[in-house]
């Protein structure tokens, strides 16, 4: 059997006994196991040398996800009829069936259903949710699409459902509630705008250090194996011929061959779903080390440095 198939089937199967399948969704794409079992959890978790103590998210269908928690406040609900299926995750005190193992001893879980067709179709046919945290190695940049998925975890996975490139290409944002009050743990491709126009404003708290509300918050995380710069102008970089260069749009004044651009059209939802691909091209060029500049924080803007922060050395 070939590792990468379109079979829905297939992936059931593999997934009712046990089994790891990397699977497509609008963010990037995800390492998948019965998120009840812990024999699967726990295969997850050695899969990708994913630290004990990172809580992993579960997905499942809309008529099935608030099966896995104990409390829907108000908000969450109309953030859940707004966005979803989308790149939103909610984090909400977790039903008693949902193990431990899965959320990393915490009594919260993060659910979301993803916006991807074939996704959809698997969860609609399983009766219990999906565990998938992004389908790469511990602190690496996360796929998005399965031929990344097999370039580094293709010995780990039974199967992959291919379903293309992911078009929204960053992880999901991720709200949480204390006592009931909305709280942005980590930016991702829902903008803070559009969560903040349907529930008016909310606090962001983002964490730059490990910290055990949002361990996946972690300093250094989505990062090439090549240093990389984050810069706000070149002013200070000192330009030779192994050095390349990922900009939003503008054109600097060096080799042309040298310079990538995460969108020619300005657009930051374009940008979002090019970031990955393009960092993980560059780690795999003759290119010796990447410069980046920050983009403008507006959209997503905000998600994407934030994950070039991550990625960059400090
Ligand atoms: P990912 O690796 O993209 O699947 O996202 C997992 C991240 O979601 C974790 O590293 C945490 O930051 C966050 N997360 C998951 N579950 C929880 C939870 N119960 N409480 C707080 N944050 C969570
Ligand atoms: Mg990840």
């Amino acid at each position: 059997m070939s590792k990468i198939g379109t079979s829905i089937e297939t992936a059931a199967s593999i997934l009712r006994n046990d089994g790891l399948v990397g699977i497509p969704t609008e963010t990037v794409y995800g390492l998948a196991g019965n998120g009840l079992n812990t024999h699967a959890v726990l295969k997850i978790f050695s899969a990708k040398k994913r630290p004990s103590f990172d809580p992993l998210i579960l997905h499942s269908s809309k008529d099935k996800i608030f099966n896995w928690v104990s409390h829907v406040p108000e908000q969450a609900q109309l953030l859940a009829d707004k966005f979803w299926p989308g790149p939103l995750t909610l984090v909400l005190p977790k039903a008693n069936i949902v193990p431990f193992e899965t959320t990393s001893g915490l009594d919260t879980v993060g659910v979301r259903v993803p916006r991807h067709s074939m996704t959809l179709e698997l969860l609609s046919a399983l009766d219990f949710p999906l565990a998938a945290p992004s389908a790469n190695p511990f602190s690496y940049i996360s796929p998005t699409t399965a031929q990344h998925v097999i370039d580094q975890l293709g010995h780990e996975v039974d199967y992959i459902l291919d379903g293309g490139s992911c078009n929204v290409g960053i992880e999901s944002t991720i709200v949480g509630f204390e006592n009931d009050r909305p709280v942005i743990y980590r930016l991702g491709g829902l903008s803070v705008d559009d969560i903040e126009k349907v529930i008016g404003k909310v606090e962001v708290q983002i964490n730059y250090t490990s910290n055990p509300k949002s361990p996946g918050m972690a300093k250094v995380h989505y990062a090439p194996k090549k240093p990389l710069l984050l810069v706000d102008d070149f002013s200070e970089i000192i330009d030779d011929a192994n050095t390349a260069y990922i900009l939003f749009n503008e054109r600097i004044v060096v080799d042309e061959k040298r310079q990538f651009f995460l969108s020619q059209s300005e657009n930051y939802f374009e940008a979002a779903a090019q970031l990955y691909a393009l960092l993980r091209y560059l780690d795999n060029s003759d290119f010796l080390k990447i410069v980046v500049k920050r983009l403008p924080e507006v959209s997503l803007g905000k998600a994407i440095n934030d994950r070039l922060y991550r990625a960059a050395i400090k």
